[in-house]
């Protein structure tokens, strides 16, 4: 019977002590204060942007930590939180860093079948890196460009029409009065049909400007049936388009706020 009380004492004791804790830390209401505050956030089309936030909230005073792009978001997500209510105080520490500008393609064959992707990233000294992963493709060298329009409609490809050429030059880095800023020369598909490689094009950006990829009516990028020339117009008699990609912002998703605490 002692050993009854003792484990019932015991057993109060540390109800208590729990008891205690959890009016000291408040741990519903604030769970249902982050909650509510990470919805706010994913919810502000201001805020499309954010990466990697973390909310936590002790007492009413909720805390954001990571990191975001600009001081403009850093401030507006701060007055996000701020209107939540429930909220006392919003620390704020935030730290600002720039987003690298990125785009993504994903390549078809003239049947539609998915033959492989790029990622496109700008190159903090200027231009665009193209990181390929293709299959299911003919061996070989095969001309690779940019082109104006953002639209690969199979089986030709006719739809994404000429080589993204703003400054008006003639085709291949072999031609004098060359070259477009869409001429991205050759890349080889190994003998198993797949190609993992890189290309940078100086000329290109993916920022606001003349020779953004990134413009109204899209820009496209096509893998040709053979070899760039790099010197013939209008496309270095590199054969037919035979897989062809749009190139799309890269989209943003709000997961990264969901999925942090
Ligand atoms: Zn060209």
């Amino acid at each position: 019977m002692k050993t009854v009380m003792t484990i019932m004492g015991l057993g109060c004791l540390l109800l208590w002590v729990g008891c205690q804790n959890q009016s000291a830390s408040r741990p519903v209401r604030d769970a249902t204060t982050t909650a509510t505050v990470k919805a706010k956030l994913a919810a502000d089309v201001r805020l499309d942007t954010l990466t990697n936030l973390d909310v936590t909230t002790e007492n009413g005073n909720v805390s954001l930590n990571g990191t975001v792009e600009s001081d403009e978001l850093k401030r507006l997500s701060e007055e996000t939180a701020r209107g939540v209510s429930g909220v006392a105080r919003v620390i704020n520490n935030l730290q600002i860093a720039p987003k690298a500008d990125t785009a993504k393609v994903e390549f078809i064959d003239s049947t539609g079948k998915q033959v492989g992707t790029a990622s496109l990233t700008e190159e903090s000294g200027g231009g665009v890196r193209f990181r390929l992963n293709l299959n299911k493709l003919p061996p070989g060298l095969h001309g690779l460009h940019v082109h104006e329009t953002g639209v690969c409609t199979k089986p030709d490809f006719k739809s994404a029409g000429k080589h993204f050429n703003p400054e008006g030059k003639q085709h291949g880095a072999e031609n004098p009065m060359g070259f477009h800023a869409g001429d991205l020369g050759n890349i080889e598909v190994g003998s198993d049909g797949t190609a993992d490689v890189e290309v940078t094009a100086p000329q290109l950006t993916l920022k606001p400007g003349e020779n953004s990829l990134i413009r109204p009516g899209g820009t496209a990028v096509i893998i040709h049936a053979g070899r760039d020339d790099q010197k013939s117009e209008p496309s270095g008699n590199s054969g037919k388009p035979i897989a062809c990609g749009i190139i799309e912002k890269a989209p943003f998703t709000h997961s990264a706020i969901h999925t942090t605490r």
